[in-house]
């Protein structure tokens, strides 16, 4: 296949943009006010905008747009690392396969039921499953067996609804494999799209093949998964360059399977044990550019989900809920069996975290808010997914689903699990909202209310 990554338009529209008329940003603003997403060239003029009062539109506009579509709901998940053993050279992850500074471990199925019951006490619904690139002796039935564990915990009425993916890429045959075990979202992040810098970071093992890492989302939706996620890992070359890129990936997958990722995350370089350039990351992408960064993928691509890791700061995570994210992870570790050993957080961790919070008091932090967080897994087990998903979203349909479960759903968080006083938020929180709703949306959240009330679960529609 040929490469679809084309550096040298990208440099040509960037060198076209990099001073924007101001008629140009304005145009591009009100282009963005349509909803119907941008092109290269818009992102191109976004990307290098400086002056405070256009960033103060953007944001606007990007607040505005996030609040159309998603309404003030805040999706929740946690990462679920089952292995850090890894036969691949990223300079920048402390689980490559020459740092010999971590513990290495992979857990036992046992363990990852256990690990998957403490999550599910704290009140998550959707996991993440992420591991490196070597597997133990089973090879890669092992994650299909990790999947199986997670979805087989139960504890009480609490259970695992979706499991995502993040795993390395694979052949179609496996990808179907991944598609049987029902998992929700593969996600894969090609981490830099640029192939020079690409190659002098990953130096050792399969992740070397950029080709081979750049078609893995095309042999996912071959094998019929619908959601897949897409990221880059920023830090590692020029922001503007990688957004361009990343659109240019987009544009392809909407061109040969009529639809494009289901979320992005933005990842953005961490410290890592024995990792010297995750320090001191050779294109460190400042707060203020962050922040851009969240605000045009939300004007360029609105209606695919953004996803806000515990990498950052809670403050950081704060401030990008109102300029687009829509999925955040909560009390996360990144070591394999770091739920279970929660004393020994660095031992065997991928990367530093930024917001160490536990679930309950992020909960709580964001319904303060006004957000709602959402523990919903409807639209998947409905089959709302893909192309159907993205039908649906556009009109606004989904709205009329989403926000009765988002508030369904963050019922049955506080009744089961939620502290008291994040009970007392959630719960007045969840008032102001049904106050706020009308038509069929809100006759949906009354009823969907009305039967976790009375100790229902699962209530979703
Ligand atoms: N091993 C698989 C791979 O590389 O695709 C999947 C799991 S890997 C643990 C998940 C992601 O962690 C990587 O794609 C990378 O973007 C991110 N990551 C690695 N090192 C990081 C660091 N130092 N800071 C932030 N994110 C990092
Ligand atoms: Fe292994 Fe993934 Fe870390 Fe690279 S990013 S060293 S492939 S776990």
């Amino acid at each position: 296949m040929k490469s679809f990554i084309d550096e040298a338009e990208i440099a040509r529209i960037l060198e076209q943009n990099k001073k924007p008329d101001p008629v140009k940003v304005r145009y591009v603003l009100d282009k963005a006010k349509e909803m119907k997403g941008l092109d290269l060239e818009d992102v191109a003029v976004l990307s290098n905008i400086s002056d405070p009062m256009q960033l103060f539109e953007l944001f606007e506009e990007a607040n505005h747009i996030k609040e159309n579509i998603y309404g003030k709901r805040l999706v929740i998940f946690a990462p679920l690392y089952i292995s850090n053993l890894c036969a691949n050279e990223c300079s920048y992850c402390a689980f490559r396969a020459k740092n010999k500074s971590i513990a290495r471990r992979s857990l036992t199925q046992d363990e990852i039921v256990r690990e998957t019951e403490i999550l599910i006490k704290q009140g998550h619904k959707r996991l993440l499953v992420v591991a490196g690139e070597s597997y133990p002796r089973q090879g890669f039935q092992y994650v299909i067996d990790s999947i199986a564990s997670v979805y087989q915990a139960k504890v009480g009425n609490g259970e695992i609804r979706r499991v995502n993916v993040n795993v390395a890429p694979l052949e179609v045959a496996e990808f179907k494999l991944l598609k049987d075990a029902k998992i929700g979202t593969y996600q894969l992040f090609q981490e830099t799209y640029h192939h020079e810098t690409y190659h002098n970071v990953h130096t050792g093992g399969k992740k070397k093949d950029y080709d081979y890492r750049i078609t893995a989302l095309h042999r996912a939706m071959e094998a019929g998964i619908d959601d897949v996620g897409i990221g880059v890992l920023f830090g590692l070359f020029d922001f503007r360059f990688e957004l361009l890129a990343l659109m240019q990936h987009i544009r392809e997958l909407e061109r040969v399977f009529g639809v494009g990722p289901h979320t992005i995350s933005v990842p953005r370089l961490e410290p890592a044990t024995g990792s010297d350039i995750a320090s001191h990351p050779p294109f460190a992408v400042a707060d203020l550019d962050f922040r851009k960064i969240v605000a045009i993928l939300r004007l360029a691509v609105p209606y695919t989900g953004i996803i806000m890791s515990t990498r950052e700061t809670a403050q950081m995570r704060r401030e990008t809920f109102a300029l687009g994210v829509s999925q955040i992870s909560a009390g996360s570790r990144t070591n394999p069996g770091g739920y279970t050993d929660s004393l020994h957080e660095d031992d065997g961790s991928q990367f530093c975290l930024g917001d160490h919070r536990p679930l309950d008091e992020v909960i709580r932090d964001v319904a303060e808010m006004g957000y709602i967080p959402s523990f919903c897994t409807g639209c998947y087990r409905l089959g709302r997914t893909g192309q159907d998903f993205m039908d649906r979203a556009k009109p606004g349909d989904i709205k009329n689903h989403c926000g009765p479960n988002a508030i369904s759903t963050f019922m049955e968080y506080l009744m089961d699990y939620a502290s008291y006083e994040t009970r007392l938020i959630g719960e007045d929180l969840i008032d102001d909202i049904i106050d706020s709703m009308d038509g069929i949306a809100r006759e949906r959240a009354v009823n969907l209310l009305e039967k976790v009330k009375k100790g229902k679960h699962d209530m979703y529609c």
